[in-house]
């Protein structure tokens, strides 16, 4: 008999009781891998399909057990602090059990659709009183999609309400697979300037305005959302030019189809314990005064 081989993806996280991923209460998933690289990514550690590991400086108490239990000797002494050769880590994880501190996490395993599904049916019964269900989200699950599309599918065969957050930026077919069985969709808009945008993610954004469009046209629930990145996106022209698209080509209204999200500093160190302290930027985030400044631009 002809054996199905099991699909497999990489996930580096399951957060369940989500309240801001979709509607109700949902479990959320989230993929590895994405085809954008945001210089201000709150997930740095989900940009690689790979496994990553992050060391916390501010939790580690220097005690070497990390040491002793590295089968590679990737890991050495660096005054107090841990050092790691990245090239020697065979992401065995073995540091990461080892750490009575909980300074080293491993982002990303492989898991089934089955497997997945089991730990997402954990939650069944607080998705019917909530109205929620199960949202993708990443890096970008556009990335992995046919672990996602199969994700998708199979919520919907367990009647579970579906949602995805995406940049777009993938062959239409692709997206129109993934959007086809996800009842919500939240879609990321970085920047209306295409130079711009390539500038601050890697990839221009004709793809993505005109994946958009043909969500909308599908009649699907789409959600937009900027986030605001300091001197890139959070000002009057670029929100201007993200109301002009969705109120005069989308024909959206732009209260009920988008919303503005502050910038989060909280990610920052995310790159210093990837060993990317090259990338880690130190921005301010907006002002009460400046964010309702720039939501009166986009609502009033
Ligand atoms: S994941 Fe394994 S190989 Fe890599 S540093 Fe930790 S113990 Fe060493
Ligand atoms: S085991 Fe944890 S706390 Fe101890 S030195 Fe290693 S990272 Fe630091």
């Amino acid at each position: 008999m002809k054996q199905i081989k099991e699909l497999y993806g990489e996930i580096f996280n399951i957060q369940r009781y989500s309240t801001h991923d979709g509607p109700g209460i949902r479990t959320t998933v989230f993929l590895k891998g994405c085809p954008l690289k945001c210089f201000w990514c709150q997930n740095p550690e989900s940009q690689s399909i790979r496994p990553e590991l992050l060391y916390s400086k501010k939790l580690c108490i220097g005690c070497g057990k990390c040491i002793d239990a590295c089968p590679q000797k990737a890991l050495s002494r660096d005054r107090v602090y841990i050092e790691m050769n990245r090239e020697l880590c065979s992401r065995c994880g073995n540091c990461v059990r080892s750490c009575p501190q909980k300074a080293r996490t491993l982002a990303g395993r492989s898991i089934t659709v089955d497997a997945l599904m089991k730990e997402v049916l954990k939650d069944v019964y607080t998705y019917e009183n909530s109205g929620g269900g199960v949202t993708l989200s990443g890096g970008d699950p556009v990335f992995q999609h046919e672990f996602a599309l199969a994700v998708l599918k199979r919520s919907h065969e367990e009647l579970l309400h579906t949602a995805i957050e995406t940049a777009g930026y993938v062959r239409w077919d692709v997206l129109r697979g993934l959007a086809e069985e996800s009842d919500y969709i939240f879609f990321d808009m970085k920047c209306m300037d295409s130079q711009k945008h390539k500038a601050g993610t890697g990839v221009p954004n004709e793809l993505i305005l005109e994946n958009a469009a043909r969500i909308v046209k599908m009649g699907k629930d789409i959600h937009f959302r900027m986030p605001l990145i300091p001197g890139f996106n959070d000002d009057e022209k670029s929100i201007t030019a993200l109301k002009q698209y969705v109120e005069d080509v989308l024909e959206l209204p732009v209260k009920q189809h988008v919303e503005l999200l502050k910038y989060n500093k909280l990610a920052e160190d995310k790159f210093g314990q990837l060993d990317r302290l090259d990338e880690q930027k130190s921005m301010e985030t907006q002002s009460d005064e400046k964010f309702e400044y720039l939501k009166s631009l986009l609502y009033d």
